[in-house]
């Protein structure tokens, strides 16, 4: 049974396709968190990412498409964090899925973009996009893995000295102080 606080998305990332790779939480798990366990779920993610005003429907089949290339995602933005080895089968699905057609945009009233009520197919394809971008860029080199040794999430570094060490400091963060505020105590009582 799966905590209802860990089954909630996070967006801590900064770009839609690294906060995609956290819809699968505490990797180091057997299993780990899976956060979009049906289509349902995968819709509403979308939602909430800010690619869609309201969830996306999302077919059986988009989210067995959705999995491979989440976690193909996830290997290819291991390797500038870890100095990982890129593998052709990733580099071939995250291509293919960044080359198929993306969703139409639109301007609003107020200036502002959206996406013309896209598929949770080209809403796959803009986040294989969004991987190739980043990965391709400079700043996959601020690419990090979250400190907390119970967390696997990946998010960007923007500080400026890029010394971000949590996912997000109000969850990680602030636990790490905490574990470490109770090591300090239970060693004075020692
Ligand atoms: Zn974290």
């Amino acid at each position: 049974m799966i905590a209802a606080d860990e089954a909630a998305f996070r967006f801590v990332a900064g770009r839609p396709s690294v906060d995609f790779t956290g819809t699968l939480g505490k990797r180091w798990r057997n299993p780990p968190v899976e956060r979009t366990p049906d289509p349902a779920a995968l819709g509403r993610w979308f939602a909430e990412a800010g690619l869609t005003d309201r969830p996306v429907a999302v077919t059986t089949t988009a989210l067995r498409q959705a999995y491979p290339l989440r976690e193909a995602l996830y290997r290819l933005m291991r390797v500038p964090v870890f100095g990982e080895r890129p593998t052709t089968a990733d580099l071939k699905l995250v291509n293919d899925w960044a080359a198929r057609a993306l969703p139409a945009l639109a301007l609003r009233a107020d200036l502002t973009a959206r996406l013309v009520e896209p598929t949770a197919e080209e809403l796959l394809a803009l986040l294989a996009r969004d991987g190739v971008d980043l990965l391709g860029s400079p700043h996959a080199d601020r690419l990090r893995e979250c400190s907390s040794e119970t967390c696997t999430l990946l998010y960007l570094d923007t500080s400026r000295a890029g010394s971000r060490r949590w996912c997000s400091m109000d969850v990680c963060g602030s636990r790490d102080k905490m574990s470490r505020y109770r090591r300090r105590v239970a060693a004075a009582e020692d």
